[in-house]
């Protein structure tokens, strides 16, 4: 067969050769016939023992879980169970049989679509992938109806075989994920999932390569072809030629020789050549996040992105997190960082991120009552989330980072609200940090053009360069057909940023980059250059950028770089950070 590539997702990195393993989708196999009256009864009693057994198994892998399984997967098999648990599949179900007399399975593949399609409806980008979970316990359910339940192939001696298997699905459920983790499967690809699917989630936090949102490779895709998963650019190339195979052989053994020898650097001290110190510092989204930090060496967190723990709850019939239920996930940060300073970004909601009760009716969502801005208009919440921030500080550092902040009257604003909340706490007699350190997010040009009225009220800053390079240049940052503009070497955004920290060091108050930027290698040498000495970056980009700092000379790249600050060519930029990765 002639080779041909597929082209879908990147949500994992690296690259895996293998040869497929196709997992049949049993929704696709049901059978549709009309029952009998009299058998009606029995056709329930199938669907529900079906359920039943569906039940037992989650329960089963649940308690299976081994210890060190990614956090995420034991919070997915919760939600699979509560969607099993839900009328809306445990029940419809019974009652399409008992009023069309479908068999069971059809029944059962009726309702799924109907839920399926609701969802489809949904704006909500995350929410919409929900769907998948209800596909998911869909489809074991139907397995255990048709008796098709997912089969691996027997483990042969030496393994070789399997450890070089490419595992194609139209999905993968999370439970079923747990199988291939044990059985060391070298990458997955899947014809649907996004970024936030939990294939796509799983297979990040157990550092497998892997493609999603295939579309049709799951029929493409025959069993036993050769498959190559280059999951840094999400390409799938099926039966590669033998020089195409030779090359990504070669490819894949030096990313592997590179991941070793970065490995070694977790516990080297990130200093530069002059003998300068630099704080690399880890982004997380939930708490447990923290062992990834750590395990890559973070000396902390320097964006704790709280927004996560209030959204995707639609399982929690769209409550809020309570106070207790964040303070538990705050203290477990800092408790988790072993001293190391947590910097809990407050709810930064809106735009990209609507929380799922939240309409969004703005016409520029970006723009509107977004972060700081939504926080103050619900200051009941914004309390709520404040006093469960400082409760934890009792436990560990603690630091205080206040998105979206332009004006001089918002950030006073917030720091009357902190005020109140350490009030509050004193007279509940609860314990708090009371000198904890309060920051700002600076990722709004106003804020950077007004740098004075930060640094007089706040005790340290952090550059959000997704948003500042989103608002200086006019670029929705989620718009794919503005994205070539997206520009982090824009005049604009350097002037920006340089003036920024140069600032922050005059006044003594540090300064951090928390967005993207700080941890893309190529920029390393250009932040340094600038005055920078603390990055914060997802725990993945740790080790690489740390073997930037080691390799670099402040005393050579800071007058490359002034002479890059004074240019304003594209041309001559990208030519001095060019010279600047040669020195
Ligand atoms: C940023 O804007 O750069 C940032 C770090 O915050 P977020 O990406 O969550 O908006
Ligand atoms: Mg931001």
């Amino acid at each position: 067969m002639a080779s041909f590539t597929l082209h879908g997702i990147s949500v994992s990195r690296g690259i895996a050769i293998g040869r497929a393993h196709l997992l049949k989708a049993a929704a696709l196999e049901v059978k549709h016939y009309l029952i009998e009256q009299d058998q009606m009864e029995a056709e329930v009693a199938r669907l529900q023992n079906a359920i039943h057994t569906v039940h037992k198994e989650l329960q089963a892998i649940w308690s299976d879980l081994p210890k060190d399984a990614p956090a995420e997967l034991g919070a997915f098999i919760d939600v699979h169970v509560l969607i099993l648990s839900d009328p809306m599949l445990s029940e419809v179900p019974l009652n399409i049989i008992r009023n069309r007399y479908y068999n069971a399975e059809w029944a059962l593949v009726t309702q799924i679509d109907e839920l399926s399609a609701q969802f489809d409806e949904v704006e909500d980008p995350y929410l919409r992938e929900r769907k998948v979970d209800i596909q998911q316990v869909g489809e074991r359910v139907l397995k255990v109806l048709t008796g098709t339940a997912t089969e691996l192939p027997p483990i042969k001696s030496g393994e070789e075989k399997v450890a070089h298997m490419i595992v194609v699905a139209h999905d993968i459920s999370p439970a079923d994920m747990l199988q291939f983790r044990d059985r060391s499967f070298a990458g997955f690809v899947t014809d649907v999932g996004g970024q936030n699917s939990h294939t796509a989630i799983v297979a990040r936090s157990l550092d497998i390569p892997a493609a999603v949102g295939m579309f049709n490779a799951s029929a493409l895709i025959s069993q036993d072809d050769w498959v190559i998963i280059d999951g840094d650019a999400g390409v799938v190339i099926v039966d590669p030629a033998p020089q195409v195979l030779e090359q990504y052989r070669e490819r894949q053994a030096r990313q592997i020789r590179d991941r070793k020898k970065l490995g070694k650097l977790k516990k080297t001290p990130a200093v530069t050549i002059d003998g300068t110190p630099i704080m690399l510092m880890a982004n997380i989204e939930l708490p447990e996040d923290c062992a990834a930090a750590l395990d890559a060496g973070a000396s902390g967190v320097g964006l704790f992105r709280s927004e996560f723990l209030f959204m995707g709850r639609t399982g929690y019939h769209n409550k809020l997190p309570t106070e207790d239920e964040q303070f538990e996930s705050y203290r477990k940060a800092v408790v988790n960082m072993k001293g190391r300073p947590v910097t809990i970004r407050t709810l930064d909601t809106g735009a990209d991120k609507p929380l799922d009760m939240a309409e969004q009716t703005a016409l520029n969502p970006a723009l509107g009552l977004r972060a700081i801005r939504y926080c103050l208009a619900e200051p009941q919440m914004f309390l709520m989330q404040l006093r469960a921030i400082l409760r934890a500080s009792a436990f560990g550092p603690i630091r205080l980072l206040i998105p979206m902040l332009s004006h001089a009257v918002e950030i006073d604003q917030t720091l009357q609200m902190i005020a109140q909340a350490k009030t509050q706490l004193r007279t509940a007699n609860k314990k708090f940090d009371e000198a904890i350190e309060i920051g700002a997010m600076i990722e709004i040009p106003a804020a950077a053009l007004t740098l004075p009225l930060f640094i007089k009220r706040l005790d340290f800053l952090s550059i959000g360069t997704n948003d500042l390079i989103q608002y200086t240049l006019a670029i929705d940052r989620v718009d794919h057909e503005v994205a070539h503009l997206y520009n982090p070497l824009h005049p604009a955004i350097l002037y920006l940023l340089s003036s920024t920290i140069k600032m922050g060091a005059k006044y003594g108050v540090p300064v951090a980059v928390c967005g993207e930027m700080a941890g893309d290698t190529r920029l390393t040498r250009l932040l340094l250059g600038m005055g920078l000495r603390e990055f914060s970056m997802h725990p993945s980009r740790l080790l690489p950028v740390k073997q930037e700092v080691l390799n670099s000379d402040l005393r050579l790249l800071m007058p490359q770089t002034r002479k890059i600050l004074r240019a304003i060519e594209p041309g001559a930029i990208a030519e001095g950070v060019e010279r600047l990765a040669a020195l």
